[in-house]
């Protein structure tokens, strides 16, 4: 679904240019859980951006669902991030002030779904990431593994086919990364999702 051909990408400033990347070739497929790892500045975050329609590529090609992105306007580019992609982001990116339970309904609201609607669903997936018994709980008071937990179920609640998640364990012990790895790994394999991971 995902296909980069020869794909480089530079960082130009006033006196020098950087290659972050540099003829990169990969596919990544629906039911596939991926993890890129290299040492730090070797241009991991910088693919995930540019897997994620969030950065430009100067050259190379990169096919979504067999379409050529080259031609992609900034409309296309808007579309793509908000229908294909769930990205996951290392600080969590939640609503501290709201319950664990709103955290994952504010996505169904802001569609305009309806309030028990929304509820219901937003209980299904929590249920889906073992988050099940912290439902009024805020935001805040979780631990690093809860809350990475809830930040996959809002990428769930995106309904997207892929979810790329930059460092996701980064900030968690060994056991607790291990714990949310095998989610992704069932996420993937068991809800065919495309989980692309950085580590
Ligand atoms: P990683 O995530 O693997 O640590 P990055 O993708 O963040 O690596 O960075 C790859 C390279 O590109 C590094 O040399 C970094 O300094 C450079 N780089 C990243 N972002 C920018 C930017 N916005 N402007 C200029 N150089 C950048
Ligand atoms: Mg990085």
């Amino acid at each position: 679904m995902i296909k980069l051909e020869n794909v480089s990408k530079y960082y130009y400033s006033s006196s020098n240019v950087t290659c972050a990347l540099r003829k990169i070739n990969l596919e990544f497929k629906v039911g596939e859980f991926v993890a890129i790892t290299g040492e730090s500045g070797s241009g991991k975050t910088t693919l995930l951006n540019i897997i994620s329609g969030f950065d430009s590529y100067e050259d190379g090609e990169i096919y979504i669902n067999g379409k050529s992105t080259s031609y992609f306007d900034e409309t296309d580019f808007e579309n793509y991030r908000k229908n294909e992609i769930a990205f996951i982001f290392q600080s969590y990116n939640l609503i501290d002030s709201y319950s664990v339970l709103e955290n994952v309904m504010a996505t169904f609201i802001i569609e305009g779904m309806e309030y028990n609607v929304a509820k219901n669903k937003a209980i299904e997936i929590l249920k889906q990431v073992g988050l099940d018994s912290d439902f009024n709980k805020k935001a805040l008071k979780l631990s690093g593994g809860q809350k990475q937990r809830l930040a996959i179920a809002r990428a769930l609640a995106k309904e997207t086919n892929i979810i790329v998640a930059d460092e996701p364990t980064g900030n968690l012990d060994g056991k607790t990364s291990e714990t949310i790895i095998e989610l992704f790994k069932e996420l993937a394999h068991q809800r065919d999702k495309c989980v692309i991971m950085v580590t």
